[in-house]
């Protein structure tokens, strides 16, 4: 089980991240619409499979509550399919369409009134909506200040030694809560940068070196250590499992030939 992390930790994270990489301009010049769809598209699926799917729809001018629920479900699978996962995500985007039409008459602007709490609550009970994409909702399409945790916020965090005592998505989401006042522009901006690092650097095998926090992580000044001491230590533990990978894919491509 984690400590609570010394008050400011997150904040100074925040700033290095900032330093190093700069404003990220996530979903610049979408509507509240898109970025929804977008958010439920994003579920295991990189980004430009994501951007050529809500392509496909704008295309067929199905980019709208009413246009997504007007399409069979077949073909609104096949429009998305560059996001991977279409059939579900289909059913998914077909939920949430719904859902806007019995909650607001598809008028986005009519949630406006709605505490985020009982909001949030809403979104969970759609077929699809788990916590991270209500919460990527939340922040990015309807402008409430609540923190999105996905897989890389969780690595780098745990490997700031900084994870919470309660390792739960709310666990690590109040984390994130507690130490930082509550703005939309903050919370966009720091999530976009832990996805940058995540994807960048902080990866399943971490670029350390490169790393703007370094110097205020233990697990990347530990590996710092051992390549110091012990010179291709570790790159040859993190080549281990690709060789093991490759052997396997062998094994079972002659296991199938038999
Ligand atoms: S120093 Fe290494 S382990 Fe730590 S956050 Fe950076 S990349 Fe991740």
């Amino acid at each position: 089980m984690g400590k609570t992390p010394p008050p400011g930790a997150l904040e100074a994270v925040y700033r290095r991240l900032f330093k190093a990489y700069g404003r990220q301009h996530w979903w610049p010049a979408y509507f509240p619409f898109e970025v929804m769809v977008g958010a439920v598209l994003t579920q295991s699926a990189a980004w430009t499979g994501v951007e050529k799917a809500i392509a496909n729809l704008k295309n067929a001018g199905a980019l709208s509550p009413v246009g997504l629920r007007a399409l069979p479900l077949a073909e609104l699978a096949r429009l998305i399919r560059p996001a991977v996962y279409y059939n579900a995500k289909a059913r998914k985007l077909a939920a949430l369409a719904s859902w806007l039409d019995v909650r607001c008459g598809d008028d986005i602007g009519g949630l406006i009134p709605s505490d985020t709490e009982s909001l949030r609550k809403e979104l969970l009970a759609v077929y699809g909506i788990g916590p991270e994409t209500a919460d990527s909702i939340l922040l990015y399409a309807l402008e409430r200040p609540v923190f999105v945790i996905d897989a890389y916020t969780r690595r780098i965090v745990e490997r700031l030694g900084l994870q919470p005592a309660e390792t739960s998505y709310d666990g690590y989401q109040q984390l994130f809560m507690s130490q930082l006042l509550p703005k939309v522009a903050l919370y966009n901006e720091y999530h976009a940068l832990l996805v940058r690092l995540g994807k960048e650097v902080c990866r399943g095998v971490p670029l350390c070196e490169r790393c703007p926090l370094l110097s205020m992580c233990p697990f990347g000044q530990a590996r710092a250590s051992t390549e110091k001491s012990q010179p291709g230590r570790l790159e040859e533990a993190s080549s281990r499992p690709r060789l093991t990978q490759a052997a396997r894919s062998r094994m079972s491509r002659s296991n199938s030939s038999r």
